[in-house]
């Protein structure tokens, strides 16, 4: 469930972590492993999705699987910032993301960029 309804949120829409067996830059719409919902993320980099009973995780902790690792049974993780960094900002050039105008979307990827330096290393 959404950890702060004040929070602008969007469509968890990444590419898959630089180590992913796929090598693939596609940028793809996440769900949550667990309930197969839609993930989303805050703009302090938490990931969540709507169903009932779900909790939330930072995004440092999240675990991504493609179809490609899940024929390998593998997850990976974004394991620096830096690797984060190169994600989010392949992540805002996608057009469809469902912020509507460029000041929200440069609003949110630097609160985002933010929020996720501070807790990154705590
Ligand atoms: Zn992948
Ligand atoms: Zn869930």
């Amino acid at each position: 469930m959404n950890p702060n309804k004040n929070l602008p949120i969007v469509r968890l829409k990444f590419k898959c972590p630089p180590d992913c067996v796929c090598k693939s830059t596609e940028i793809r719409n996440w769900y949550h492993g667990k309930c197969c919902q839609p993930s989303f993320i805050t703009s302090k980099g938490d990931i969540f999705c709507d169903q009932e009973g779900c909790s939330h995780y930072f995004i440092k902790d999240a675990r991504f699987q493609c179809q490609k690792a899940q024929k390998d049974k593998t997850y990976y993780q974004y394991k620096s910032i830096s690797e984060f960094l190169m994600a989010i900002s392949l992540a805002m050039q996608a057009s469809d993301y469902e912020i509507k105008s460029e000041l929200e979307k440069q609003n949110f990827s630097k609160d985002l960029l933010q929020g996720v330096l501070e807790r990154w290393n705590y």
